[in-house]
């Protein structure tokens, strides 16, 4: 199997070949370089015994770097049904181990995975994205089994899921990621790596659902809504957005919710009563 994916045309060649040109309204930058896709399909922590979900495979570069590396199965899930033609032929070097789905990865619903579990790799689409990235940490709070994550984000966004209390990018994406993962960035990728060249820079973020922390929290729902609420007016002290006894969590009220510590938030929400947020 991997000879016969060795053996394609490259990406470009096959682009040409059937006519297709990225398409600004699926967010579509593409990765042509063998030595990043590679890289990053080699980042999904044991890959060679688990199930890959791949999302916008697009004329599937990493697609082939994750067949390549040994995924155990591959499904990846495109909206873009015109990469259908180059997308097949890569389905059918693959020997039966990789599935399409054409859809939209908002909308898909992969439970039945949740017995085996699986590992997403993805050069995400940058317009959903942070999106795609909390559905997925909800659904890992309410039980799926997904083993990683290994993301391509815009820099920007890569910073703010790891980032920690008192840095200028920490927020409700960093209180949640690291409520229920072990979050870390793995290399940064220059914008020109793809094609076309979007004007940010990127980084390859792993996100390791980990279980101690996913068995603190009891309502994400409450979670997300105190991180909303107290994130909305970030410049603000949290007793002019919440009226409670904030000594009871051990604050005075004149914090900023910049200041308060992942732990805080799953505290203040576990405690405070539902109608305050
Ligand atoms: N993985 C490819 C393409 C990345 S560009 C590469 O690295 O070269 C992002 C891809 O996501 C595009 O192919 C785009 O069509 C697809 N996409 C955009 N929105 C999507 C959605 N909601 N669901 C599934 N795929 C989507």
């Amino acid at each position: 199997m991997i000879d016969k994916i060795i053996n394609l045309p490259p990406v470009s060649e096959m682009m040409r070949e059937s006519g297709l040109e990225p398409k600004k309204q699926y967010g579509q930058n593409f990765l042509f370089d063998l030595n990043l896709t590679s890289k990053i399909a080699k980042s999904v922590p044991d890959i060679k015994n688990t199930i890959v979900v791949e999302i916008g495979p697009g004329p599937g570069g990493l697609t082939r770097a994750i067949l390549m590396a040994g995924a155990k199965h591959v499904i990846a899930i495109e909206k873009d049904k015109t990469t259908g033609n180059i997308l097949s032929k890569i389905v059918e070097a693959s020997d039966g181990k990789l599935d399409v789905i054409f859809g939209d990865a908002l909308k898909i619903n992969l439970n039945d995975l949740d017995k085996e579990g699986y590992a997403v790799c993805s050069n995400l689409p940058y317009n959903v994205g942070t999106e795609l990235l909390i559905g997925w940490l909800h659904k890992i709070a309410d039980g799926a089994n997904i083993k990683s994550l290994t993301l391509m984000f815009q820099k920007e966004v890569a910073m703010r899921i790891v980032a920690k209390e008192k840095d200028s990018q920490y927020g409700r994406l960093s209180v949640l990621s690291n409520l229920i993962a072990d979050t870390k960035i793995l290399f940064d990728v220059p914008n020109t790596a793809f094609v076309p060249r979007p004007k940010v820079q990127s980084a390859v973020v792993q996100i390791i659902p980990n279980k101690n922390k996913i068995d603190k929290i009891k309502d994400i729902t409450k979670l997300e809504k105190l991180t909303a609420k107290l994130f909305g007016q970030r410049r603000k002290m949290i007793r002019g957005i919440i009226k409670t006894d904030w000594e009871k969590f051990g604050l005075s009220g004149t914090e900023r919710a910049e200041e308060l510590n992942p732990e805080l938030f799953l505290k203040i929400s576990s405690i405070i009563d539902r109608n305050l947020l």
